[in-house]
């Protein structure tokens, strides 16, 4: 089982970031060291133990399903009690940043702000190289989501609305196995292609404009994510020009992402051909982001980036230009980083596709 190693893995670092136990709450890296695939629990991880508390909707569940840590159901106060064992023996509690504040006060009641140390990324640092199950995993996330596009593109035609393509997705991708979409499938047309997060609205798809399709599935856990921009009907200059910048940059960062480069010199590489063709500050999002048990997750290819990218993680990469009342443009792949370059894992054509 890999969860008994990646938990050695994080009691093994706790000396190092000062502390005497872990709290984890957060679902992914609970799922992550456990198994557990629940929505309520708490990990405390001491060097040498690991205790796992839910609640009692979650008893059977979480004694089949966690098999590495002990598992305590406590009748009722589940954060208390994980908060008793955390704090023995009088040393520092380590817990995720992330965490609310009501839950921060909590904590600090209980042991006292003084002991208490916010780590943030301490596990989301480990999910982020991914292990050769995990990339299998999303391979297959991937591929059941390039399926679901293939089987839509027949549905692309005018006079249908956005919002029925987004319900054909997420509907298709559960007829193929899927738990769920991993995010609100974008479906845009026309002038809402500008929008980089546009929600599908009841407006009818018509000839000669662009239809951009953002969707992503969980499969086993793991996500995909893909963007394909459609033309219906004959694109003209502008949109083939448009079109063709967009796959220019989205190719060079391609070819720029290896193990060791930085996110940012990725981010740069599509937005420098962005930029040379005069619409550099209509690229208004970053390059990409990791992608795993969460739809976003580290690392991020992004400016501000500076550490290198480690071999094994997954990541997208998805350039766009958005022009304000004419439509955008994404073009968005999902790649492993290895030590010789980006290992492509979608599998769907981008080149322009004109229905
Ligand atoms: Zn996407
Ligand atoms: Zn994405």
């Amino acid at each position: 089982m890999p969860y008994s190693e990646r938990l050695k893995k994080v009691q093994s670092a706790l000396s190092a970031e000062r502390v005497d136990s872990l709290l984890v709450f957060a679902a992914a890296n609970l799922r992550y060291l456990t198994g557990f695939t629940g929505s309520n629990g708490l990990l405390v991880i001491h060097e040498r133990a690991a205790v796992f508390f839910t609640d009692g909707r979650y008893t059977t569940q979480a004694g089949q399903e966690v098999t590495n840590a002990r598992v305590v159901v406590p009748k009722k106060g589940m954060l208390e009690a994980a908060l008793k064992l955390a704090g023995q023996g009088g040393g520092r509690v380590g817990f995720e940043a992330s965490i609310g504040y009501q839950t921060f006060a909590r904590l600090a009641k209980q042991l006292g702000a003084r002991r208490l140390r916010p780590l943030s990324g301490l596990v989301e640092k480990l999910r982020a190289v991914k292990e050769d199950r995990e990339i299998a995993a999303i391979r297959a996330s991937v591929d059941l989501n390039s399926r679901v596009f293939e089987e839509i593109l027949p549905l692309v035609k005018e006079g249908v609305a956005e919002k029925d393509l987004a319900a054909e997705v997420e509907y298709r991708m559960r007829r193929n196995g899927a738990e769920k979409a991993s995010f609100d499938t974008i479906v845009a047309s026309g002038a809402r292609t500008a929008l980089p997060h546009a929600q599908p609205t009841e407006r009818r798809l018509r000839g000669n404009e662009f239809v951009l399709f953002d969707l992503g599935a969980i499969l086993n856990g793991y996500s995909s994510d893909m963007t394909r921009t459609v033309f219906l009907g004959r694109a003209g200059k502008q949109a083939r020009r448009l079109y063709q910048t967009v796959l220019e940059a989205q190719r060079q960062a391609r070819e720029t992402l290896r193990a060791g480069v930085t996110g940012a010199a990725v981010d740069r590489a599509a937005r420098r051909h962005i930029s040379k063709q005069g619409w550099g500050r209509f690229f208004s999002h970053s390059t990409g982001h990791g992608v795993g048990l969460e739809i976003h997750e580290m690392p991020r290819l992004a400016a501000g980036d500076r550490s290198p990218l480690p071999a094994g993680a997954v990541v997208t990469i998805e350039p766009g230009v958005y022009l304000p009342g004419f439509g955008g443009v994404r073009i968005e792949d999902m790649v492993v980083v290895r030590d010789s370059g980006a290992e492509l894992l979608t599998s769907t054509p981008r080149e322009l596709l004109e229905l």
